[in-house]
């Protein structure tokens, strides 16, 4: 570790798994003698934060992370994590799609808005004839000469036609991003659907292609030792001990908790000035790993047009009901991860993550773990609204869904207001122009879910990232 007087003093600023990520980057690379992470919570960890109660592992947000983005993976085994690294449970990778008021499942190889095999969609119950046939036409459908971003609603409707997109796509992207379809940015969230249409004509003729080269990969990878890894993986003991890992690892006395910035100034020899309630401490470089709008605020006396920009970046909120129930009282089987609602439905909620099924560790035997998420762009108020409300609004549509009878034997609510960040159409050019302005400030990084990803592995890596460019520059 690097502590000699002349190492940088370097702030980051929001102990989210983006500053965490960033602080422990700093720590590996040998810098963590002028680090002070700041927090204003009197916990680390953001919104991630799993809690164990009555037998039940809750997960109060985030419960799994993507391991096709790498950087996830890669800091756990960093960590040492890998042992408690756990694979969906393979039987119940199925997802359903709530039709009519009743869970029918999505059809076989529908891939978040592409199908890749034509007869489970020719034999769903989802659709009408006529929604089948234009989603069949997407194939004969010319690509778009435009560069122009879309939205995923435009996009999707041009593709598939409205009812695959209402019925199957609107539900499943809703339940990950939590945003209004008709502004949500294709480039800046699934844009290799765009690439794939750019580079094949057609969403299914390159799906085809790429469950070709998927197999071969797959194929390949069977034949070489190590591990391999299902799509999300999540942690045995919890989210949070990737939140406790990454904090073990920061040196004593560098994380101070209860500890908002209130002020950013820039000194006259270019060091940067941090209020912290009454007092101020100067610092060589800063990561704002905040949301976005609280950096907006700090950076908008800095540089008004910086702030404005951070400023323009909306956020949704969600709320999260977990409940848990002895399985006898579950007349569904469900036999699959989870199930989402379009919003065409008229639901209450936006998805119900069948926890204990992904991952049984969660629920004591004989027990079973759901996790209801409401609000995002389509119910907005519902990410407050208060529990007492709330608790039977999502209790009565969960039990009509599942057929459920009785009173849940755990219920408990997590409120995330204000927490997902909206890629709105041009949110990439946007981020550039913010980050152009702040590479005009010598000292300063941003990081955070606001940026190139909201997922936690995205959010990992804009947090190393910034880091490296933060000691790099010195
Ligand atoms: C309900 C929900 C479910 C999700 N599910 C998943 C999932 O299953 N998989 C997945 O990969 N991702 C999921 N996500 C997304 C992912 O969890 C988040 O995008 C990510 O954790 C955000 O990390 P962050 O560090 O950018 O921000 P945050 O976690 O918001 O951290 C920002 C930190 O900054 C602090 N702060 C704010 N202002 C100040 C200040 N003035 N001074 C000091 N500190 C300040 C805050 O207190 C906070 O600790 C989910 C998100 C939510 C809300």
């Amino acid at each position: 570790m690097d502590l000699s007087p002349s190492s940088p003093r370097i702030a980051v600023v929001g102990a989210g798994i983006a500053g965490l990520a960033a602080a422990h980057r700093m720590v590996e690379l040998g810098h963590g003698g002028g680090l002070v992470l700041l927090e204003r919570a009197s916990r680390l960890g953001g919104v991630l934060s799993t809690v164990h109660e009555h037998g039940f592992q809750v997960e109060q947000s985030a419960d799994n992370f993507i391991t096709t983005v790498p950087y996830g993976l890669d800091l756990c085994r960093r960590l040492g994590l890998s042992e408690g690294l756990i694979q969906t449970d393979p039987r119940y990778r199925q997802t359903y799609v709530v039709h009519r008021g009743r869970l029918h499942k999505l059809p076989d190889g529908f891939l978040m808005m592409a199908p890749t095999r034509m007869w489970p969609l020719a034999l769903t119950p989802i659709l009408s004839p006529w929604g089948k046939l234009r989603a069949g036409l997407e194939y004969f459908i010319p690509p778009s000469t435009s560069d122009a971003d879309e939205s995923m609603a435009s996009f999707v409707r041009r593709r598939l036609g409205r009812e695959a997109f209402d019925r199957l796509v609107e539900p499943l992207v809703s339940a990950v991003y939590a945003a209004d379809m008709e502004r949500l940015s294709v480039d800046a969230t699934l844009s290799r659907f765009r690439d794939m249409e750019r580079e094949h004509g057609s969403l299914v003729r390159a799906m085809r292609v790429e469950m070709a080269a998927r197999r071969r990969a797959k194929q390949q990878a069977e034949t070489q030792s190590g591990a391999r890894y299902s799509m999300f993986v999540t942690l045995r003991d919890g989210i949070q001990s990737l939140v406790d890992a990454l904090a073990s690892r920061l040196p004593a006395g560098s994380v101070r908790l209860d500890s908002p910035v209130t002020h950013i100034r820039r000194a006259s020899d270019g060091r940067w000035s941090l209020e912290l309630g009454a007092r101020a401490e100067t610092f060589d470089r800063v990561i704002l790993a905040t949301p976005s709008y609280v950096a907006a605020e700090l950076l908008a006396p800095v540089d008004p047009p910086l702030g404005e920009r951070l400023a323009r970046i909306e956020h949704s909120g969600t709320a999260i009901v977990s409940l848990g129930f002895d399985r006898g009282q579950i007349g569904h089987p469900m036999r699959g991860a989870g199930a989402v609602v379009p919003g065409v439905e008229k639901s209450p909620i936006l998805a119900i993550s069948f926890s204990s099924h992904k991952y049984p560790h969660r629920a004591p035997e004989g027990k079973a773990i759901l996790r209801v998420f409401v609000g995002g762009a389509r119910a907005p108020e519902m990410a407050e609204m208060p529990d007492e409300r709330l608790l039977p609004l999502v209790l009565g549509e969960v039990r009509r869904l599942l057929r459920i009878t009785g009173e849940p034997v755990y219920a408990s609510v997590a409120h995330w207001p204000r927490t997902m960040p909206q890629y709105h159409v041009g949110h990439k050019r946007l981020v550039a122009q913010i980050e152009a302005r702040v590479a005009e400030l010598p000292g300063l990084e941003l990081a955070g879910n606001a940026y190139h990803g909201v997922g936690i592995p995205d959010c990992i890596h804009g947090g190393e990232q910034a880091a490296e460019r933060a000691l790099a520059n010195q």
